[in-house]
């Protein structure tokens, strides 16, 4: 604590994100991508003329925007940019939430959501989930100052079909509904296409995950341009240029490769469902998953035994404090060879 701290800093809870580790291990924490982006990102990493750095990048990232507006079948008016979805999102809670009506959202979700709320003032309203660990999108009503949660859900996996989200926004017409379609690429079921119907819906996504590209801090949200807009106006009251030269050419060259990318993802799925099974096997009750990781508990294991034993192995999983996920690792899905180590190690304990 220090006397120069503001009194809103003061009262902070800072997001924690998961452990970046200095020596080699096995890293299933964060949700990363276990292969390399597509080939096309390290040609611009070799071919970039080092003399464009001296300009400012485009303040309105079209060129990204417009590759972004391809791929995901919108207009370019429809797509906002920033350094990686955390940032969109903040802005975005800038942009839609700071008002008097709570924020309503699932009582778990990505825990980056209560950080926003606490740093912006913003009131929340909170609303379990269902005994499925699935968000009760029931639950929402009109009466709040937006809604916000992930689809496919973090970090329990479950995503609502596109249906399920239109239902939602036929009774939230008065406020922003943001879905944060994070992990969307590994199973779920895309909301972009409600966007030309629902003016009220925004939707977020990021190069981190599928696309292998969390180094690079790419993320973007597509909504009505009324949306955009808003968005624009927060950016440039705040840093007029968040998309490096260098980023955007790589985020253009990612979108460019759907072969690689397709490949990539179906590998994920592929591993994922295969840990599934062999965690299942082991004892564990492993929730279904739209992801690039697994929830999953032990009927007799301790998970913060289990996660102190897997970190002296040299396996890196993620493991919560909060009372709701007390009993539960999650585990980011690698490749199958780390798979593999995984498995082997958690036998040695549960058998
Ligand atoms: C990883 C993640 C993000 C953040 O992605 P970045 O683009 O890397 O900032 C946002 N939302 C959810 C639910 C995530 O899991």
């Amino acid at each position: 604590m220090s006397k120069f701290w503001s009194p809103v800093v003061r009262e902070l809870t800072p997001y924690v994100p998961g452990e970046q580790p200095r020596e080699r291990l096995i890293k299933l924490n964060t949700n990363e991508n276990p292969y390399p982006p597509a080939p096309g990102v390290g040609a611009v990493l070799r071919d970039f003329p080092t003399d464009h750095l001296r300009l400012y990048p485009d303040p309105e990232s079209r060129a990204l925007r417009q590759a972004l507006a391809r791929e995901l079948g919108v207009t370019v008016e429809e797509v906002f940019v920033g350094n990686g979805s955390d940032e969109v999102l903040a802005l975005a809670f800038h942009a839609f939430f700071c008002q008097a009506r709570p924020l309503a959202m699932p009582d778990i979700t990505y825990s980056f959501y209560p950080v926003y709320c606490r740093l912006y003032g913003i009131e929340r309203r909170t609303h379990a989930l269902d005994d499925q660990w699935q968000v009760d999108l029931e639950a929402f009503g009109p009466d709040c100052g937006g809604v916000i949660f992930a689809n496919p859900n973090a970090p329990t996996g479950h995503g609502h079909g596109r249906d399920a989200i239109a239902g939602l926004l036929e009774r939230v017409t008065e406020s922003v509904v943001l879905v944060d379609e994070a992990y969307v690429d590994f199973g779920g079921e895309s909301a972009v296409p409600l966007v030309a119907r629902y003016p009220n819906l925004l939707v977020t996504g990021t190069f981190s995950k599928s696309r292998s590209l969390a180094g690079i801090r790419l993320g973007y949200a597509v909504g009505s341009p009324e949306l955009i807009e808003g968005l624009e106006r927060v950016k440039d009251s705040f840093n007029s240029y968040p998309i490096d030269s260098l980023a955007s050419a790589i985020g253009i060259a990612a979108l460019e490769d759907r072969e690689h990318f397709e490949a990539c993802r179906e590998k994920v799925i592929t591993t994922r469902e295969r840990t599934r099974r062999r965690l299942a096997d082991l004892g564990f009750e492993a929730l279904p998953s739209q992801t690039n990781f697994i929830l999953a508990r032990h009927s007799e294991f301790d998970a913060a035994q289990l996660f102190v034993g897997l970190r002296e192995r040299g396996i890196l999983v993620r493991h919560f404090g909060s009372d709701a996920l007390r009993d539960f690792l999650r585990i980011s899905i690698g490749t199958e060879d780390e798979m593999n180590s995984l498995i082997e190690t958690l036998e040695t304990f549960c058998r």
